[in-house]
């Protein structure tokens, strides 16, 4: 096999890996997402609307703010609207 034919078939093999590389990578970026769909219930980390003495939402580690510091936002660990003066027994400060 001449020496330009075997540097082609390289450069493709190449290619090809590199593809299923990328592959690779974007099946990883997804997997976050799917896992946001199993996000815990209200029920199950016993949340409440009101603080739990000096322990409330928006200083929780997982809260997601809303567009003030008064709105309701989201948390990366209990799914539905949370409201930035609750808690739950997951609260991480
Ligand atoms: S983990 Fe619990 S305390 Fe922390 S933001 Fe989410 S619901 Fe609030």
């Amino acid at each position: 096999m001449s020496q330009a034919k075997q540097t082609d078939l390289n450069r493709r093999a190449l290619l090809r890996h590199g593809g299923l590389l990328l592959a690779v990578v974007g099946a990883a970026a997804v997997i976050p997402a799917q896992a946001d769909d199993d996000m815990l219930s209200k029920a199950t980390v016993h949340y409440q609307s009101m603080p739990h003495g000096a322990q409330h939402c928006s200083d929780c580690a997982y809260f997601i703010p809303g567009n003030d510091a008064a709105a309701v936002g989201n948390c990366r660990l209990v799914a539905g609207v949370i409201d930035p003066n609750g808690w739950c027994e997951r609260f991480s400060s």
